[in-house]
This record gives C-alpha cells, sequence and structure tokens, in this order.
C-alpha cells in the first residue's frame, strides 16, 4: 500500500551532533519534495531523533511520543539516535511507535520509512553493538544563525559512567578535505558562523591519519569563513599546538568548553577519566595566559557513587581557584551498561540535587564577573534574533548581548561597545 506521506517534523534532543544529523536527516527529505513543518503543527511523519546521556533525555522522549500519539494517532512515528540504538525494545513497545532506527539507519530513514509503511507493527534496526560503523557526515545550516558542523562520531574513551560508546561506537571521522567541502557548502548558504562538533573531537583524525589542528588550520584557510567555534574537547587533547593556532587568527573563537568532572582526583579515577586535575589547571591556566579573554566552561557531574562531602569540597574549592567563566552542572544519572553502577557510595537524591544547587549558584557568580570584566571592550557580535527594537547575539568569546537595532541585521557581524550588565546580558552600542 503506497503511504501518501509528504509532510515531515523533526524534533532534537540532546546534543549539537545530533542537530547536525537531524538536519542532514530533514534535507534528503526536502529533497524528496517532502515539506517540513515543525513538531507542533500537523504531520504526516513526526521523527524524534534521541539522547541516552541521561535517564532523563529519555523520559523527554516517551513522552513526545505519548503528546504525538495523541494529537494525531495516525501518523507515522519514527524513533532514531542513541537511545534508539541502545534500548529499541522499550521504545518499540510504546503504543504508535512504527519504526525504531539505532546510530547507523538513522541516516537511511527516507529508504527504512518507504520500506516499512504504517501497519501496528513497530520495525526494529540497530547496529546492536557492532563496534565499527560507518561515517556520515552532518552539517546544520539554515535553521540556526550558528552552523553545526560534525567533524567526528563515536568515542574511544571508556568514562564509567558514560553510555555513549556504546550507542555510537568507536571513534572515527571524516577526511579534512571532507570536512573543508561542507564548512564551504554551509559559508556558500550564508553561515558566518560554524560549531564543530562531534562526540570527541580532540581525538579527529584517528581514522583518516590526520589531526584536528591540521584540520583547523585548512578551514582556517577557507575564504568567507568569519567565525569558527570549537564544541567541548576533552582537556587532555587540547594541545598547545591547537592553543598556539587559536591565538594566532581572529577567525577562531576563544570559547573553551572543556569538561572537568570532578574536582577531586579520586573521583576522576573511580569516573575513568584520562587526567589529573592538575593538568585541567594547566589547561585553563594556559589558555588565560594566551587569550585573556576566552570564554572557558567547565562540565561537572555531581552526586557520582562515592563522593563524599570531602570530594564535593575538594570540586568546590578547586573550581573556585580555577580562572573559569561558567560551569554545565549535571547530576549524575545511573546509566544500564556503564560501569559506574558497580561503585559503592550511592549519594541520595536529596545530597545531589543539594550539591547540583551549590555548584549552579559558583556558576551563576563566576559568569557575572567574567561578564563585567567584559564592560567597556568592544567585541565582534553575530546577532540571532531582534524584537522590539532590541537585537540580541553573542561575541566571539560568547557573551550574549543586547544593543538597540533593527530586525533584519539578524545573521549579521557587527562591533559593539560593552555598555553594562543586566543580569546575565549585556547591553551594548553598535560602533558606527
Ligand atoms: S570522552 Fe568519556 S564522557 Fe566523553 S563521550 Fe567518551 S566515554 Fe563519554
Amino acid at each position: 500500500m503506497k503511504q501518501d506521506l509528504k509532510r515531515i517534523a523533526f524534533h532534537t534532543l540532546g546534543c549539537k551532533l545530533n542537530y547536525a544529523e537531524t538536519s542532514t536527516i530533514a534535507r534528503d527529505f526536502k529533497q524528496k519534495n517532502y515539506e517540513i513543518v515543525t513538531f507542533s503543527d500537523p504531520a504526516d511523519v513526526y521523527v524524534l531523533n534521541t539522547c541516552t546521556v541521561t535517564g532523563n533525555a529519555e523520559r523527554k522522549c516517551r513522552k513526545l511520543i505519548r503528546q504525538v500519539r495523541k494529537r494525531a494517532p495516525g501518523a507515522y512515528v519514527a524513533v532514531v539516535g542513541c537511545y534508539a540504538e541502545l534500548r529499541a525494545e522499550e521504545i518499540a513497545a510504546i503504543p504508535g511507535v512504527d519504526l525504531v532506527l539505532g546510530s547507523a539507519d538513522k541516516f537511511d530513514l527516507i529508504s527504512r520509512l518507504a520500506e516499512h509503511p504504517k501497519n501496528g507493527a513497530p520495525v526494529i534496526l540497530t547496529s546492536s553493538g557492532q563496534d565499527h560503523l560507518d561515517y556520515h557526515a552532518s552539517w546544520s545550516v539554515g535553521t540556526r544563525t550558528r552552523s553545526f558542523l560534525k567533524i567526528q562520531d563515536g568515542c574511544d574513551y571508556n568514562c564509567s559512567y558514560c553510555t555513549i560508546p556504546m550507542a555510537r561506537g568507536q571513534s572515527r571521522n571524516g577526511s579534512i578535505a571532507e570536512v573543508v567541502a561542507a564548512a564551504q557548502v554551509i559559508i556558500g548558504q550564508g553561515s558566518n558562523e560554524i560549531v564543530l562538533t562531534g562526540v570527541n573531537i580532540g581525538d579527529f583524525g584517528k581514522s583518516t591519519g590526520e589531526s584536528l589542528v591540521d584540520l583547523l588550520r585548512s578551514l582556517e584557510s577557507v575564504e568567507g569563513l568569519n567565525r569558527l567555534r570549537l564544541s567541548s574537547i576533552e582537556p587532555n587533547l587540547l594541545t598547545d599546538e591547537i592553543l598556539e593556532l587559536m591565538t594566532s587568527s581572529p577567525k577562531f573563537c576563544p570559547h573553551f568548553h572543556l569538561p572537568l568532572q570532578s574536582g577531586s582526583d579520586r573521583i576522576l579515577r573511580l569516573m575513568k577519566r584520562r587526567y589529573p586535575r592538575d593538568l585541567y589547571a594547566r589547561r585553563v591556566n594556559k589558555i588565560r595566559r594566551l587569550l585573556p579573554d576566552a570564554f572557558i566552561a567547565a562540565d561537572v557531574i555531581v552526586g557520582f557513587p562515592g563522593e563524599t562531602d570531602e570530594d564535593f569540597h575538594e570540586t568546590v574549592d578547586f573550581i573556585k581557584g580555577l580562572e573559569i567563566s561558567a560551569l554545565h552542572v549535571f547530576t549524575y544519572s545511573e546509566r544500564p551498561g556503564t560501569s559506574a553502577l558497580a561503585l559503592t557510595g550511592a549519594v541520595s537524591t536529596a545530597e545531589r540535587e543539594r550539591r547540583s544547587r551549590k555548584l549552579h549558584e559558583l556558576s551563576v557568580l563566576k559568569k557575572q564577573a567574567f561578564y563585567d570584566r567584559a564592560v567597556g571592550q568592544t567585541r565582534t557580535v553575530l546577532f540571532e534574533s531582534g524584537s522590539h527594537g532590541l537585537l540580541t547575539g553573542f561575541t566571539d568569546n560568547y557573551i550574549q548581548v543586547q544593543v538597540p537595532g533593527r530586525g533584519d541585521l539578524c545573521n549579521t557581524l557587527a562591533e559593539v561597545k560593552l555598555t553594562g550588565r543586566v543580569e546575565d546580558i549585556l547591553k551594548g552600542e553598535m560602533v558606527q
């Protein structure tokens, strides 16, 4: 029975990499004359690109499936990505799900959908733990001011709390030539900023015998590229060479997202992280020396099994002593199949929440101090949105700025004098 499916809606949970991949899959449908509608619109097909990093991300997915089933009972529902790869049966058991595609098959959604019409019996296609998955280039363009460009996938690390290697397989990457070609396409479509994304981007080059610093050199010389931003990079993989290169060109945004996870070496060992906290502090200090105005954000996990009050205080004191700009605070989430599940010393939910609140408060102070230090500076801002005569955007060093201006200046770059902070945004005026 031929299905007349012409309107399709996508919803992405999780990371920038997922957004780049959803955008790429959606382009396949656009080329086949599907109308891409928003997830709240009526559609013939609803696609959820999922995340499995926390239990909460999975709960969100199940809730969205139930919502779609309620408002569009006849629609086709496809659930793809990391959560689908690891717990396909669980998803397929939810009434209304028609197709469950794992990390590899999600890129063939358009043909899988044609092969498996809606018939009440959900179809599951996953890589079921295969390690050697193919690499699929992906990027987002036109949907947001900043474009996410995938450069690497999978991970060879085995952090004890993490399911990503199980969901996405071994580390692999596109070649420098492929990534540069994708960047040229993105620039050709009017994007002013590219954010390089992946799972463990510091490992870029492993499957092609190349390196991240060589990729950055090649991208830096791409004509028309105004801004290049790195997404999260492991501190032990942020080399001096990369830092020195990033100091050499204004195209590199002085913005670093460096996962720390804990300020206690004992906990870092239990997490199987690949650096002692001193290495982290040396990286931060090196960045500060080379790029004094750089935005440095640190991921921290609270409530990891075995984390005592002393460990937590060590983390708080360690972070207080670091010249960083903000924290991304995550509450430890038990993940099936991870080695951390075997660890003793579980931290109560109430205590996890208390520690999370404490670090959020510290992050607010760090960020306000970083923003206050920028008042009086003139920086380049990429405007992303505009309303009520105000334009909002981000500086190269990731400060959110608001200036008086017309909405049609979105996706343009301008010099802005930063004049003062109002809560967590800086006010500014355009430099004529
Ligand atoms: S580096 Fe660790 S936390 Fe990051 S994806 Fe790999 S295993 Fe997970």
